[in-house]
C-alpha cells in the first residue's frame, strides 16, 4: 500500500516537461507549496521537451500568441539571469512563405499590428540574404532578428534546480496512479499518497491516459515526430551565420519545415517536418512500431534542392512527441466538473517558447487570481461538438 504523505500541498503538478517546469516555478517563486510529480527519473527523453533546442520567434498567424510572446522574452531572460546559465541564442529567424498564402498574410499582419521588428523580402533579395538556402522564385520571407535558439535540457535543468532552492519539491520516478477529485485533491503515485488544494496536470502525451478516471477525453493526437540532423559539406559553413528558419513549401510539403543552425551536434544542422505518425507514447520505440519515413523523404528532397551545403541524408535521427488539437491550439482551462484540477495540454509541436506564460497562466487558473490572458482561444469547450470530447 502506497505511503501516505502529511503535508497539504497548494498544488501538485504531474508532468515535468517545460509546461509543468514553469508552472512549478511560477508556484514556488510565488512562496507556494508546490510537489511535482514525474514518472520517469530526471532528466529523461520518453516526451516532448528533451533534447538541446528549439526555436523561440514573435512571428505567429495568430496575435494572441505574439502578444504573449513579448512576456516570454522577459521571463526567458529572468530565468538566465536567475541560474546564471544561457539559456537563448540570437540568431533571427527566417518566416518563409508565398505571398498568396492566408497564413503568410496573417503574420504579416500581427508583426506589424504588434510591433514586432522585423524586415520582408522579396524572393530575389533572400537570395543575396541567406545564400545557403536556393527557394522557388514565388517564395517570400519575414526576418525577425529576435528569432533564435531556446538550450532546452538546459532550460529544464536550470527550472529544476530553481523550484528546488525556492522551496518546491520534485519526485521524479513516481508515476501517478490515481486522482481522486475533491477538497483536498488526493493523489496517489506508485509509491506515495499525497493530498493539495489543486491539481495541475501537465502530462504531455499521456494526459488523455490521467483524464478518462476523471470522466474525460480530449480531441488529442499523439504524433511521433523523427528530429533530423544533416551534416555540412563544409564544415562550420551553416553555424554562425546561419538563421533558423519555418517555411511553408505547398508544392513539396503539406506541412511546415523547420531548421534551426548546428549547434548541438558540432557540423550537423537540424532539420525537421512540423508533423509526424501517430503513436501512443509508451510505444514510441517498439521494435514492433516500425517507423514511417514519409516525412525523411519530404527532408531529404528538400534538403537536396534547397539546402545544397548539407548531405540530403540525415546523420542522425532521435524521437520526440507531439500532442495535436485539431486547431493546434493550446488547452489551457479547468476540467468541466472539477474546478481545482486545471488541465495544460495539447501544445502541437510550438510551446516551449510559449512555456513561460503558460505556466504562469497555469499558476493563475489553479489559484483563482486575476488572468493574465483572454484565455478563450484555449478552453475546452471549443472542442465540445466534436464526438472524442467526452464529458
Ligand atoms: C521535435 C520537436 C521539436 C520542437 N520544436 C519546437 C520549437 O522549435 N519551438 C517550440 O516552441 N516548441 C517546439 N516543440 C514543442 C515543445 O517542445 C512541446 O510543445 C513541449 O515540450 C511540450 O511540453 P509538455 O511539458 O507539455 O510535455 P512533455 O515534455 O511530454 O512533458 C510531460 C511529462 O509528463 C510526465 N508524465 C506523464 N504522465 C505522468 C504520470 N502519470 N505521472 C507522472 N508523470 C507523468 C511525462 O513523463 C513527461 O515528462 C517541439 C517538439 C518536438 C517534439
Amino acid at each position: 500500500m502506497a505511503e501516505t504523505h502529511r503535508e497539504l500541498y497548494d498544488a501538485i503538478v504531474v508532468g515535468a516537461g517545460i509546461q509543468g517546469c514553469f508552472t512549478t516555478y511560477h508556484f514556488a517563486k510565488n512562496k507556494r507549496k508546490v510537489l511535482l510529480l514525474e514518472q520517469f527519473f530526471l532528466p529523461h527523453s520518453r516526451g516532448s521537451s528533451h533534447g538541446q533546442s528549439r526555436i523561440i520567434r514573435k512571428t505567429y498567424p495568430e496575435e494572441f500568441y505574439t502578444k504573449m510572446m513579448k512576456e516570454c522574452y522577459q521571463i526567458w531572460a529572468q530565468l538566465e539571469n536567475e541560474s546564471g546559465m544561457k539559456l537563448y541564442r540570437q540568431t533571427g529567424l527566417l518566416m518563409l512563405g508565398t505571398k498568396e498564402e492566408d497564413t503568410f498574410r496573417a503574420i504579416q499582419d500581427t508583426v506589424s499590428k504588434q510591433g514586432v521588428e522585423h524586415k520582408y523580402f522579396e524572393a530575389k533579395e533572400l537570395k543575396r540574404g541567406f545564400p545557403n538556402i536556393q527557394l522557388p522564385r514565388e517564395q517570400v520571407g519575414i526576418w525577425e532578428p529576435s528569432g533564435g535558439v531556446l538550450f532546452a535540457d538546459k532550460a529544464l535543468k536550470a527550472l529544476q534546480d530553481l523550484i528546488r532552492q525556492l522551496g518546491g519539491v520534485i519526485h521524479d520516478g513516481e508515476k501517478v496512479a490515481e486522482i481522486k477529485p475533491g477538497f483536498p485533491v488526493t493523489v496517489t503515485t506508485t509509491t506515495r499518497t499525497y493530498q493539495a488544494k489543486s491539481l495541475v496536470i501537465t502530462a504531455g502525451p499521456w494526459t488523455n491516459q490521467l483524464l478518462l478516471p476523471l470522466g474525460m477525453q480530449l480531441p488529442l493526437q499523439t504524433l511521433r515526430i523523427n528530429v533530423c540532423y544533416w551534416r555540412e559539406k563544409v564544415p562550420g559553413s551553416h553555424g554562425e551565420n546561419f538563421p533558423c528558419f519555418v517555411g511553408s513549401f505547398p508544392d513539396r510539403s503539406a506541412h511546415h519545415i523547420y531548421g534551426l543552425p548546428a549547434g548541438e551536434y558540432p557540423g550537423l544542422v537540424k532539420v525537421c517536418y512540423h508533423h509526424g505518425n501517430k503513436a501512443d507514447p509508451d510505444e514510441r520505440d517498439c521494435p514492433s512500431a516500425s517507423p514511417d519515413l514519409a516525412d525523411v523523404q519530404i527532408l531529404s528532397s528538400f534538403v537536396r534542392d534547397c539546402l545544397p551545403g548539407l548531405q540530403p541524408q540525415p546523420a542522425i535521427m532521435e524521437c520526440c512527441m507531439y500532442t495535436n488539437t485539431p486547431d493546434e491550439n493550446f488547452i489551457l482551462d479547468r476540467h468541466p466538473n472539477h474546478a481545482n484540477i486545471i488541465i495544460g495540454a495539447g501544445f502541437s509541436g510550438h510551446s516551449f517558447k510559449l512555456s513561460p506564460v503558460v505556466g504562469k497562466i497555469l499558476y493563475e487558473l489553479s489559484m483563482e487570481t486575476t488572468l493574465s490572458y483572454d484565455l478563450t482561444p484555449f478552453q475546452i469547450k471549443r472542442f465540445q461538438h466534436l464526438h472524442k470530447t467526452s464529458l
